[in-house]
């Protein structure tokens, strides 16, 4: 990068899904796709309504903030920020800036790499309400109040992050601790994941630990998707780069621009001297609470096993490649889904190869989740009971497995309706063996010769039986029905 290097740190904001209601309000935490059908008079900031805070957001919040390895405040504080905008009818948000203590300051999280683990220091995670959702057209715009209200958690990392690639590994390991921790859905899509992003610049050769070092840093604000934070902190590296090599870096004002999905280029919004102002000041309405520690216990316990412990035990107990573990983990469902396949009976090796290798191309295949795919885990664990039994080969099951997710029919019906039953009697194959040995005594005598004709009696007995016969069955009996001439 011509001698410089980059400081990326990221403000990602990431909706709770996962409460019954709103942060503040009795209104349901849900999409609704009517807009402004979802509302309390609170979330319209109507005179004479107060907020009551919902335990259960607090609790996820206060999760998150342990497995960020952040320290918990003693008391649970709120705080006002003053602004005047259309997605926030009461003039403030109510949310948590870092003095007195939010839900949690000062943590690391640790994320692969490219093979290797790096670590991010987290300067605080902290509550606050969503705001409603603004959509913008030529001569008017509207507002919808739905998402107002919404609980959301803000993330700050440090300026850790050295590239963009970086910056989206750490927000894909924040994403699966969000699914694993049953905080959020994390879906970019729903507009569940926005994020700030902001970048400078320094000479390679100085030292990074020192701040005075750190170049003036531009902000990028409300990039809602993983690409778009890609391209965004990829333009901006290249934009400030040139700035350095024309002279005009030192001349740039600490600034806020916005990430422009149409030209793939950063605009200029506001230079740090309009900074607004929020008057922050604590939230009168709400009291501040203690966190006991018989809670902070509590909430600890209800961590469950996050997608890392979940690949180390696939690699250690069930011998899974590495490599395989990871597609397994790397989203919640799949990883569910294959779990729930091994409580049922199924051979964690076999569930594993089914899973990597037809049932994740089927779905992606037809853009489809896990959750929607007609096969159950019980029924693969059935699919797989009939091979294993011998009631139909390995080659079958996948044509079972086709005509199963084709029909919608469960595996035990299609293997009837389809008459595919595995032939794995002795006696049955025996006598086709014996059948196909007497018409072509020429060729047995060609076999002892050391011509290979053996594929072509297994051919004739798998003809016979319109490919039923077990196969390794077949090659037995056909062997010692030779050896016995
Ligand atoms: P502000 O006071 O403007 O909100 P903060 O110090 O709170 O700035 O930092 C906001 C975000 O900007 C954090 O994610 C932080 O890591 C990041 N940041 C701060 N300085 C720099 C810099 N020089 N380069 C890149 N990112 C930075
Ligand atoms: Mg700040």
């Amino acid at each position: 990068m011509d001698g410089y290097k980059a400081l990326i740190g990221l403000e990602m904001h990431c909706e709770i899904s996962e409460t019954n209601t709103k942060v503040f309000s009795g209104a349901e935490n849900s999409y609704k796709e009517t807009p402004n059908t979802n509302i309390r008079p609170l979330d319209m900031g109507f005179p004479g309504t107060l907020p009551v805070v919902n335990k259960r957001a607090v609790e996820m919040a206060l999760k998150a903030s342990m497995i960020l390895n952040c320290t918990q405040p003693e008391y649970m504080y709120f705080e006002r920020k003053n602004y005047y905008y259309p997605d926030m009818p009461k003039n403030y948000q109510i949310t948590q800036e870092t003095k007195p203590i939010p839900v949690g300051i000062y943590g690391s999280l640790t994320y692969e790499f490219k093979g290797a683990k790096k670590t991010v220091r987290i300067n605080n995670i902290h509550l606050e309400e969503d705001a409603a959702s603004l959509d913008h057209y030529s001569t008017f715009s509207t507002v919808d109040y739905n998402r107002a209200g919404v609980p959301l958690l803000e993330l700050v990392t440090e300026p850790d992050l050295h590239s963009a690639d970086e910056a989206v590994a750490f927000l894909e390991t924040m994403r699966s601790i969000y699914q694993y921790a049953g905080i959020s859905e994390a879906n970019s899509q729903k507009g569940q994941i926005r994020c700030d992003v902001n970048v400078s610049i320094m000479d390679e050769n100085l030292d990074e630990s020192n701040p005075n070092n750190w170049g003036t840093k531009v902000e990028i604000k409300n990039v809602n998707s993983f690409s778009g934070v890609r391209d965004a902190i990829n333009y901006e590296i290249e934009r400030q780069v040139e700035a350095k090599q024309n002279g005009t870096y030192d001349d740039m004002a600490q600034q806020t621009r916005r990430w422009d999905e149409d030209t793939f280029t950063t605009k200029f919004m506001r230079s740090k001297v309009d900074a607004i102002d929020y008057r922050y000041f604590v939230e009168p309405n709400i009291p501040k609470y203690r966190i006991s520690e018989e809670w902070k216990k509590k909430i600890k316990e209800s961590i469950p096993k996050l997608a890392n412990e979940r690949k180390e035990i696939y690699m250690k107990e069930y011998g899974l490649s590495e490599y395989d573990s990871k597609v397994l983990v790397k989203d919640k469902d799949i990883s569910d889904y294959y779990e729930e396949v091994i409580k049922l009976g199924g051979e964690p090796k076999g569930a594993a190869n089914w899973l990597t290798s037809v049932i994740l191309g089927y779905l992606n295949k037809n853009e489809l989740s896990i959750k929607e795919l007609y096969l159950t885990p019980t029924m693969l664990v059935d699919l797989m009971t009939m091979v294993k039994d011998g009631k139909i080969s390995s080659k079958q099951s996948k044509e079972v497995l086709n005509k199963v997710l084709e029909e919608k029919k469960e595996p035990k019906k299609i293997v009837k309706s389809l008459g595919v039953t595995q032939i794995s009697d002795d006696k049955t194959i025996r006598d086709i063996v014996v059948k196909v040995l007497d018409e072509h005594p020429d060729l047995i005598i060609e076999h002892r010769k050391g011509r290979n004709t053996f594929d072509f009696f297994v051919g004739q007995v798998m003809k016979a039986t319109k490919g039923q016969a077990n196969p390794s069955l077949t090659a037995d009996i056909i062997r010692e029905e030779i050896d016995r001439r």
